[in-house]
């Protein structure tokens, strides 16, 4: 190769953007479900670190499927899931919030945080502390030694975001875990989630039904189609973190939630 061509060649690459490789890429992902339903077809999605994604659509449209593939907890039964460094999902730590709180009843808020480490086999007394600050980052400093039927449906879902994160994950999945909240409870949860979020630079996806939560939360916003659901749209979401009530009070949020209002319905038209 002459000089010239070598050098062009050099700059047309430090010019190139710096695009990092997603954390985890869903290649024309189908899952079909031993009774036949088809949940998912062709569903494409690129996850990079650090990213707070929420994938929405309509019930029943293979948003938990999905989470689940994802988590290693299904297998795809076509396309491809691949992870940066073609780590397999099992080398991860991936936590996972459902939308119910699914604490072990007979155990105080301190021992359901302390489930994921107690089977890592950490003895209780060389963790404490790890599991008091979990319980503090989600505002549960004073209820260590409740148990769930005294706790509010927030506070369990605290709870369960505590015994989440406690794992120190490298991706956190959502899935609706604020949907049977009420909505005062659930903007706070949400603005607690974002300044974990954004101290902890976690990379984050969350399942919602919700286009205001979604629009919200998201730096970036999936749009499934109905079953079989695959990416109909992605839309980001490019205002600025911190994120408080005064932009969800704001004109441009207010537009936000319109056009992935309209995202939603046409990926709903047949
Ligand atoms: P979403 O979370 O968006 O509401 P799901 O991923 O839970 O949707 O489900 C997608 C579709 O797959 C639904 O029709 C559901 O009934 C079906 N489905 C989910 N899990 C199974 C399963 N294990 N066996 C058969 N069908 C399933
Ligand atoms: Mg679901």
């Amino acid at each position: 190769m002459p000089i010239d061509a070598e050098d062009q060649t050099r700059q047309q690459d430090m010019r190139a953007p710096v695009t990092s490789a997603p954390l985890v890429r869903l290649e024309h992902v189908d899952k079909t479900f031993a009774n036949g339903t088809e949940a998912i077809r062709g569903f494409d999605l690129s996850l990079f670190e650090r990213e707070f994604l929420s994938l929405l659509g309509p019930s029943g449209c293979g948003k938990s499927t999905v989470l689940r593939l994802i988590a290693g907890l299904a297998a795809p039964t076509g396309g491809t899931i691949m992870w940066r460094e073609g780590a397999k999902s099992n080398d991860r730590r991936i936590a996972l919030v459902f939308q119910e709180p699914t604490l072990m009843p007979w155990a105080t808020a301190f021992d359901n945080v302390y489930l994921p480490l107690r089977l890592e086999g950490l003895p209780k007394r060389r963790v404490a502390s790890r599991v008091e600050t979990a319980l503090g980052l989600v505002g549960l400093d004073d209820v260590a030694g409740a148990y769930p039927r005294e706790l509010s449906g927030g506070m369990k879902m605290r709870v369960s975001i505590a015994r989440a994160v406690i794992t120190e994950p490298d991706l956190l999945l959502l899935d609706e875990p604020f949907a049977a909240l009420d909505e005062i409870t659930r903007f706070r949860l949400n603005d607690d989630l974002l300044a974990l979020w954004q101290d902890k630079r976690w990379t984050v996806l969350f399942v919602t039904h919700s286009v205001f939560e979604s629009v919200y939360l998201s730096n970036r916003i999936v749009v499934m189609t109905e079953r079989p659901g695959r990416t109909a749209a992605e839309i980001p979401i490019d205002a600025p973190y911190p994120r408080r009530d005064g932009f969800r009070n704001s004109a441009a949020y207010g537009e936000r939630c319109r056009a992935v209002s309209a995202a939603l319905q046409r990926a709903m038209t047949p």
